[in-house]
């Protein structure tokens, strides 16, 4: 996936001395359609390995288990609803299933993760979603009709059901987020202090950067090569970005962008990015996806409804809409682009 919205300004990275002396590790490791940079600081060599090999684990399990249309658990549940039926899912997807259903409700309904017939329909559940006319618009008229929510799926000890079959799972807007989070806390429980996990430009930090200073992460510039901006992260806070412009179908000249609108069934227009700020990985991804939906008028509103204080939205004349608090916490490169700071309040 070319997700790479946000990149590691300083790639100067293995910087090893004596053997279990504190140093820099950096290790690479390729999941969830992405290369995942693990940068760890200051703790000696063994750990920070053992670390990321737990790491690395934990996310080829969570990639085989969350996916929501290779074979595997969650597609099987996926089916199982359409039909009617409850199916037995393991215990990872139990958290994801009820932590995205209040995300869903604060949201009012834009990050939706029970969209998964709707992306279906649009080709976006495939590694190269196909060209060709879009879907017919009887066909998504249906599916909005259906109206499929997280509200609707019923969760008894590990089996899963739902009263509408319409219902199918899929949680690409913000299961990086949340195997972030679980990254980071795996590394807090083994004693790490300082480190960052990028997936593949979103990212979440813990402590500083050889634990002096804060991490330097650049958002990369929408239109085009270069660095829009820079973010310095310390303490724990997490760095996400929606990029609408990633993925697409193109039919006669017309681009068809894979975050959907579900009020519409359409793909959403008008935004190119949306970069949020969070403690939580989780929140931020989810958040990032919810804003890009809410669009150029919606975001204040949905930014408030999900306690956000940090988050920018770029639209796709280039003009830059942020929070204060983003605008406290960016270093733009290059050229000021025209920003719009637009208060919560
Ligand atoms: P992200 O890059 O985190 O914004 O996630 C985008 C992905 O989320 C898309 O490729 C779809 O798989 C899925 N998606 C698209 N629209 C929505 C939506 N409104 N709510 C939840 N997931 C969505
Ligand atoms: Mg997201």
């Amino acid at each position: 996936m070319k997700r790479l919205a946000l990149i590691l300004l300083s790639l100067t990275l293995v910087a090893c001395s004596g053997d279990d002396s504190p140093q820099r590790i950096h290790q690479q490791i390729y999941v969830f359609g992405t290369l995942v940079d693990i940068t760890i600081d200051g703790a000696e060599r063994e750990r920070a390995e053992a670390a990321i090999s737990a790491i690395d684990a934990d996310f080829q399990r969570m990639h085989r288990e969350w996916h929501a249309w290779k074979p595997g658990p969650l597609s099987a549940a996926n089916q199982a609803i359409a039909a009617g039926k409850s199916a037995v899912i393991p215990d990872s997807l139990i958290p994801i299933i009820e932590h995205s259903r209040g995300l869903e409700t604060r949201s009012e309904g834009l990050f939706n993760p029970a969209i998964g017939g709707l992306l279906q329909l649009w080709g976006f559940q495939a590694d190269t979603p196909p060209n060709g006319p879009p879907p017919s618009p009887e066909s998504i008229a249906r599916w909005v009709d259906s109206g499929p929510s997280m509200a609707q799926v019923h969760l008894d000890g590990n089996a899963i059901s739902s009263s509408n079959p319409a219902v199918q799972l899929d949680f690409g807007a913000f299961a990086k987020g949340y195997a972030v989070d679980l990254a980071i806390e795996r590394l807090q429980e083994m004693g790490i202090a300082n480190a960052i996990v990028n997936a593949g430009g979103d990212l979440r930090a813990i402590g500083r950067a050889a634990g002096q200073r804060p991490w330097r992460v650049g958002v990369r510039h929408p239109q085009g090569k270069g660095v829009l901006a820079a973010i310095e992260v310390s303490g724990d806070e997490a760095v996400f970005t929606s990029g609408n412009y990633e993925r697409y179908r193109e039919h006669e000249g017309v681009r068809y962008m894979h975050i959907l609108d579900p009020r519409s069934g359409m793909p959403v227009q008008g935004v190119t990015t949306v970069t949020v700020l969070h403690e939580n990985g989780a929140l931020a991804d989810a958040a990032a996806t919810a804003l890009v939906v809410a669009g150029v008028e919606g975001w204040p509103h949905i930014a408030k409804r999900l306690g956000l204080k940090a988050a920018m939205l770029v639209d796709e004349e280039g003009i830059v809409h942020l929070t204060p608090a983003m605008h406290e916490r960016l270093s733009f490169e290059g050229e000021p682009p025209t920003l719009d700071i637009v208060e919560l309040d």
